[in-house]
């Protein structure tokens, strides 16, 4: 037998691989794209993680949009689109030396692409947004300088849309930044996660867009008063969402996806919200086990052999 007898982690590994579907099994999670499509073997699968997890472990890049006040206003997680119209995990994410240039720039893999760095840019609800051109984000060269494709007149991209923070979009910029950097600034760097393009997710508290997040990345908490005024279709996008589970953020990325000139947006099912349940979900999995370990050091029980 090739692969031996198997032990069931194994078992569960390739039946994570075959199910496919809907949901992600987490070699997926880990390799993403870096298995070019064709699944890795059980030997190449431990390879590609002793080469890859210290890496990402040590290296990672944390990538948020951030308003002139330092708020993270968006934590960028695999699935989130760039200017480009190409996911996070599409682009360069690992490396094995950290760039001492600053800013770190983090190009798109997919094949022809001109991005040359990750760079965030909200959408207006479901739709792209406009440039002071007139002309959407997505009628835009991904090139440096973000120059207009369907006008002479525009300067590069620039949009007045208005963030929640109430800063224009213009005013924001995508940071790229080390966990020491991070931790310079007391930003929050999370749990140490083996999953490939996890950008600026730092578990639980990633969850909510940045004015609504409780650390201290953040301005923290809005006022109760304007969480509970009543929320019309006028209001932001990001009021909206805190109001509770909806299926906008699928209706996004397809949108996103079918708006995409490329049409190379791949794996458009999943949307960050399915990502953001699961790291969630893992999260607190690891917390429960955290406790759990706690518990049992501080107890005089001795631990029972098997
Ligand atoms: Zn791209
Ligand atoms: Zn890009
Ligand atoms: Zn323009
Ligand atoms: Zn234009
Ligand atoms: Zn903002």
């Amino acid at each position: 037998m090739l692969y031996g007898c198997g032990t069931d982690a194994l078992r569960m590994w390739y039946r994570g691989v075959q199910c496919g579907g809907d949901e992600r099994s987490e070699y997926q999670r880990i390799v993403g794209d870096d298995d070019g499509g064709k699944l890795f073997t059980p030997e190449e699968y431990e390879e590609y993680k002793r080469k890859v997890l210290p890496i990402r472990l040590q290296n990672r890049l944390y990538v948020s949009w951030r308003s002139p006040s330092g708020m993270d206003c968006k934590l960028v997680g695999p699935e989130t689109l760039c200017f480009c119209t190409h996911r996070y995990k599409q682009h360069k994410t690992d490396y094995e030396v950290i760039p001492e240039d600053r800013p770190i720039c983090v190009p798109c893999r997919v094949s022809r692409c001109p991005c040359q760095s990750y760079h965030y840019v909200p959408l207006n609800g479901t739709q792209p947004i406009r440039c002071r051109c007139k002309h959407f984000a997505d009628q835009h060269s991904a090139a440096p300088g973000f120059s207009c494709n369907s006008c002479s007149k525009c300067s590069g991209f620039h949009s007045c849309f208005t963030c929640a923070c109430g800063q224009p979009t213009y005013a924001h910029e995508t940071v790229v930044e080390t966990k020491q950097e991070r931790l310079a600034q007391g930003k929050p760097v999370g749990q140490d996660v083996p999953y490939a393009a996890m950008g600026g997710l730092t578990g639980f508290s990633s969850l909510a867009e940045g004015y609504m997040r409780l650390d201290d990345s953040g301005i923290g908490a809005p006022s109760a008063e304007l969480l509970e005024s009543p929320i019309t279709s006028m209001d932001h996008p990001f009021l909206k969402a805190f109001q509770g589970p909806s299926s906008s953020a699928q209706t996004v990325s397809q949108i996103a996806g079918s708006s995409s000139a490329t049409g190379q947006v791949s794996h458009g099912k999943h949307s960050e919200d399915d990502d953001m349940a699961y790291f969630e979900k893992r999260y607190q999995e690891r917390l429960q086990k955290e406790k759990a370990a706690k518990r049992k050091e501080k107890s005089p029980v001795p631990s029972k052999k098997p």
